[in-house]
């Protein structure tokens, strides 16, 4: 058979460039021995999520520890998957956890040489070699119909074969000449499938980067390459664009290990030398006793929108799936409390190898500990950048004081002071907990221990004795100075030795004050607060709380 004539035939286009030109236009990259080019290959659906992200880290560790390269590719050959402004909502959803590319899809880089970057633009380069394995008896037509391929498929199933299109079921893979062309002439549809050289009889020994040591049986499946539609399957373009983008280390998800066989004979037929692979283990969660994989349709925290919705401080859901990724991050860490997770020494070859727990009670603790750690100013940015895009228009309004909010901030963070608050694991408690600074969400449901004679007394007192130039000993010099009037002890200490002569100690005083200017029982330094707010909303306060 004449197959250059075949492959002419098939792939019709005549814009092709030869198959060699491609290695000049791609050439390698010039970079160190240990540099690795390192890459993102999502499909434009819009839903991005955990295991993505935990996948980009490993990526962008491994690229920018040696100098390399860490790009993005879209791998969006399946048309009806794709959603608009789903690139731009990746680029975005992973700079927020400080993960940037260098070069790719919609990234504006001077580097951007490996492109285009979008698999549908590249239908020239897969098809040129696609023609070039027509031309040399590796790959064929296939005009098998779905009903065909099922009713292969049925037979398989009840013979207890494997499934699939190979040896004696592969039936376009030996058609005549006469017989291709007759139904290329009555236009039946087609695919190009690879005819595969390989045999289930052998055995190929195979190191993962992650797995180590794998043991694969050879492919012997005549793939798909291309589709009817001329756009190839995602085995022939990773084949290609990884070869071509000159990537080094491919890592990703262990779903793709059963189908390394069919790559690394792809590789193998185009001439390529493969990359290193690395299969990431799937994330899961506990549920019950039972471990599973976390999904889509059960676990919200999957999406990597629930983290911003949710108010996460990014950095902190970083660190944790650096706990995940290798196993002695948390001991770093933990010498190493104050310093970048980017000076941790990541290796992939640390990476589990089965199964990694995601734990968001871990999550939420170490959330908890990194929050507790900002000044007054980065948390202002925090919970800003949260309030713009998720809190409420009044929330909005309050943030637009920003130094009112940070004097809040560094007194409810408690920065400067012995003890840092270590409560707060996302920024919506955070803006919640200062509510109370201002009027328009200040809503006090007051609840005082003692008789209305009481409480009206220390509040009007008070109010009276109140000047914001006090500092704090003056302040409750003042406090204490009502005791005496109410049947108070002035003194903690007098009052629990001696409880039944009291009514109560100086520190119910205070507490009633508390209530008024709060709402609670309990909140940081109440001088500060009434410093903060100033004289005349804290004697207002005062007011609005005495009984009727
Ligand atoms: N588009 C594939 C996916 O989203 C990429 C797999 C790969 O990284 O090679 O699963």
């Amino acid at each position: 058979m004449d197959l250059n004539k075949l492959a002419s035939a098939l792939i019709t286009d005549d814009d092709l460039l030869p198959c060699e030109e491609y290695e000049k236009i791609y050439p390698e990259r010039v970079k160190g021995e240990k540099a690795e080019v390192t890459r993102l290959a999502p499909s434009p659906t819009g839903f991005i999520h955990l295991g993505n992200l935990y996948s980009a880290l490993a990526d962008e560790r491994c690229a920018h520890t040696t100098d390399g390269v860490f790009y993005l590719r879209i791998e969006d050959t399946d048309e009806k998957r794709k959603v608009d402004g789903a690139v731009e909502s990746v680029i975005r959803s992973l700079k927020y956890f400080g993960i940037d590319f260098d070069e790719g899809a919609e990234i504006n880089s001077p580097l951007n040489n490996y492109g285009p970057y979008y698999q549908r633009q590249r239908a020239k380069i897969y098809r040129a070699f696609v023609k070039r394995l027509i031309s040399l008896g590796l790959a064929y037509p296939c005009f098998c119909t779905e009903d065909e391929l099922n009713a292969v498929r049925e037979v398989q199933t009840a013979e207890k074969k494997i499934t699939g299109y190979y040896g004696e079921y592969a039936k376009c893979r030996n058609l005549s000449e006469e017989q291709i062309y007759k139904n290329l002439a009555e236009g039946k549809p087609y695919v190009i499938r690879l005819k595969s050289q390989g045999s289930t009889d052998n055995k190929i020994n195979f190191r993962d980067e992650i797995k180590g040591e794998v043991t694969v049986t050879e492919n012997d499946q005549d793939v798909v390459i291309l589709k009817s539609d001329g756009i190839p399957t995602y085995h022939f373009a990773h084949a290609i664009d990884d070869h071509f983008m000159r990537t080094t280390l491919v890592i990703r998800g262990e779903e793709w290990l059963s189908s390394l066989p069919v790559h690394l004979e792809l590789h193998k037929v185009l001439g390529f030398k493969p990359p290193r692979y690395a299969h990431t283990c799937s994330l899961m969660k506990m549920d019950g006793d039972t471990k599973r994989k976390l999904s889509k349709r059960k676990d919200p925290e999957l999406s990597l929108d629930y983290y911003r919705k949710a108010g996460y401080f990014p950095k902190a859901v970083v660190k944790y799936l650096m706990t995940i990724l290798n196993s002695d991050f948390e001991e770093w860490s933990l010498k190493n409390p104050d310093a970048d997770y980017r000076e941790f020494k990541f290796r992939i070859g640390k990476m589990g190898k089965s199964g990694a727990l995601f734990d968001l009670d871990k999550l939420n603790d170490v959330s908890r500990t990194e929050i507790s750690k900002l000044s007054e100013r980065e948390c202002f940015e925090f919970l800003n950048e949260w309030v713009s895009e998720f809190g409420t228009d009044k929330d909005r309004e309050h943030f637009k004081d920003k130094e009112y909010i940070i004097k809040v901030l560094a007194l409810i963070m408690g920065v400067g002071g012995k003890k840092r608050r270590k409560d707060i694991e996302r920024a919506e408690q955070g803006v919640r907990l200062i509510d109370y600074f201002f009027d328009d969400t200040f809503t006090p449901e007051y609840s005082f221990r003692f008789d209305d004679r009481t409480v009206n007394c220390v509040l009007d007192v008070f109010s009276d004795m109140y000047d914001p130039e006090d500092d704090n000993t003056v302040w409750f010099a003042k406090v204490k100075s009502i005791a005496p009037l109410i049947g108070f002890a002035s003194e903690t200490s007098d009052y629990k030795a001696h409880p039944e002569n009291y009514k109560g100690s100086v520190s119910d005083i205070a507490e009633i004050l508390r209530v008024a200017v709060t709402g609670m029982p309990n909140s940081p330094d109440l001088c500060t607060i009434m410093r903060i707010l100033g004289k005349e909303r804290s004697i207002k306060r005062l007011y609005a709380a005495r009984r009727a």
